[in-house]
């Protein structure tokens, strides 16, 4: 998602209250920052947000982190958030790959990715969010019975992370291709933004979950 650059909002963001500003200095202490010790979701290339807030507004007794890279797709849920705050998340604008010097080792126990861009070209594998690379990553910020939860409707990129997650050592639990017509994965599903336009189009939408 690329909304066009709307400008201010890297202004905006920077002083606002939800929006963690050097999250680099919270390694390790996110829970504080939360003041609880309540377990910390994350998403990453959570977009506007919906999905998240859903949650968080569902879950007061976890705490959520949403990632997104673009300042003008972020300057959306702020503004959701401004609506109606919600105590136990908070954002975060950066890119993912550095995603170990923002999370210590254990510190987050389930990871979120929602149609996650697809980099169709082969040379740029690795900056897809379900890579080997980035399943190394999430080995090391993921608590040992967290898991990471992955939703799309591109089979060819479903595909690939079936494939990386194994390459990496990962086990997946949980597969479905056709996730709103599978009872027991559907069960709690919050559709996110993108998956209530393509479910919408008939694209069925592919979901896996992966642990160590
Ligand atoms: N998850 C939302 C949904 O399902 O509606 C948005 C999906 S959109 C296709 C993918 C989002 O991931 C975009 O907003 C993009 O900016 C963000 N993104 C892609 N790569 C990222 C990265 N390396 N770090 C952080 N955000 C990223």
């Amino acid at each position: 998602m690329r909304l066009r650059n709307i400008p201010g909002s890297r202004e905006v963001i920077a002083e606002n209250k939800w929006c963690v500003q050097e999250p680099e200095a919270t390694k390790g202490r996110w829970q504080e920052l939360f003041g609880n010790t309540h377990p910390i979701h994350i998403e990453i290339g959570m977009g506007k947000g919906r999905f998240l807030m859903e949650l968080a507004r569902q879950n007061p007794k976890i705490n959520y982190v949403g990632i997104e890279k673009y300042s003008s797709v972020l300057l959306r849920a702020l503004q959701k958030m401004e609506e109606a705050p919600l105590d136990n998340l908070r954002f975060i604008r950066m890119d993912a790959e550095t995603i170990t010097e923002v999370f210590d080792r254990d510190e987050v126990s389930r990871i979120y990715l929602n149609f996650s861009d697809p980099w169709p070209k082969d040379r740029h594998a690795k900056r897809r969010l379900t890579s080997k690379e980035f399943f190394a990553r999430y080995d090391r910020i993921l608590a040992r019975d967290g898991q990471v939860e992955f939703k799309t409707d591109n089979a060819a990129l479903f595909d690939f992370s079936l494939e990386q997650a194994e390459l990496a050592g990962w086990r997946v639990t949980a597969c479905t291709r056709d996730l709103h017509r599978d009872e027991t994965m559907n069960q709690g599903n919050i559709m996110t933004e993108y998956e209530e336009r393509f479910s919408a189009l008939g694209n069925p939408i592919c979901k896996l979950i992966a642990v160590r």
